[in-house]
């Protein structure tokens, strides 16, 4: 199998995504687990040290460290408990909602936000949505899901309407890239926040590089037909991560899009094997 872009048209790798999707969302969290060694968890969120009440949903160690959903804090506004609108964008199973969630209810003691899941795939958001009941019934009034195209965002969600946009392994999947970047700046409002968790390159590693590509290139698909009986969405997942433009070149299209970004405009994780990137909307 192999979906290089120069091969296939956008609504071709639109419906390839599909299928992929269609097929691993009953398998998709527990591969995470397998495929990055359980890393994926550490890169989406760690709970800060300070003492946390537990929560029915999350076990993941205690360990202070730059991750994805407390570098955003949701949930701490100024003046505190002034509402926040966020839209979690290929938001599939719910993994970053759910920690945006903990972190504004237990965190910053904030209830007053709005978390939409988006998703372009049914299946992936039925995951979610399954999920969803096991949260305390006041984080689950603060969620809706909407089945939704990243590229072409439905008229529901307004110009200038948003605090925060999240796409944590997601953005990579799109067929068109610059337009979901140009539907992210449009609904964003001004001083508002983009910011993307993805896979990037581990370029400035050799060795850690070397051990990666094996890991992923020969590893991942065979996991995929073991754990999951199904080796070609989890080769389309590898091949995707080999495709994806790096680290600055991705910085430059959300630039492109009208974001500003400060400093590189990137944190790397994992010696780069992903990366977040943020831009604000001036
Ligand atoms: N955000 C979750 C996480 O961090 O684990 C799920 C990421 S999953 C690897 C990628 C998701 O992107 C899938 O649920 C897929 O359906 C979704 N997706 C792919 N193309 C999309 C598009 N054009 N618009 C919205 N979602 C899309």
């Amino acid at each position: 199998t192999h979906f290089g872009y120069e091969t296939v048209t956008e609504s071709e790798k639109q419906d390839r995504v599909a299928g992929v999707f269609s097929s691993v969302a009953e398998s998709y969290d527990k591969m995470n687990d397998f495929m990055s060694l359980g890393i994926h968890r550490l890169w989406k969120y760690v709970p800060p040290r300070s003492p946390l009440p537990p929560t029915p949903i999350l076990t993941d160690t205690r360990l202070q460290r730059d991750h994805f959903v407390s570098s955003l804090n949701p949930g701490a506004t100024t003046p505190l408990g002034k509402p926040q609108r966020m839209l979690d964008v290929a938001g599939g199973t719910g993994d970053i909602a759910f920690r945006m969630l903990q972190h504004a209810h237990v965190h910053n003691a904030n209830p007053n936000i709005h978390i939409t899941i988006s998703d372009i795939n049914p299946d992936m958001l039925a995951v979610g949505k399954q999920r969803s009941l096991d949260l305390p019934a006041s984080y689950q009034s603060n969620l809706s899901f909407l089945e939704a195209n990243a590229e072409m965002l439905p008229a529901q969600i307004k110009d200038n309407s948003l605090d925060l946009y999240t796409v944590s392994f997601g953005i990579r999947n799109f067929s068109n890239i610059p337009a979901a970047l140009r539907e992210a700046h449009r609904v964003l409002k001004p001083g508002g926040v983009f910011a993307c968790l993805e896979f990037s390159k581990v370029d400035k590693y050799p060795l850690l590089n070397a051990i990666y590509k094996r890991w992923s290139f020969s590893a991942i698909p065979l996991i995929g037909q073991l754990v999951a009986a199904d080796r070609d969405s989890y080769q389309y997942l590898v091949e995707s991560i080999d495709r994806f433009p790096s680290q600055e070149a991705f910085r430059d299209m959300i630039v492109d899009a009208g974001f500003a970004v400060s400093g590189d405009g990137y944190e790397n994780l994992t010696g780069g094997i992903a990366a977040i990137h943020k831009g604000i909307k001036p």
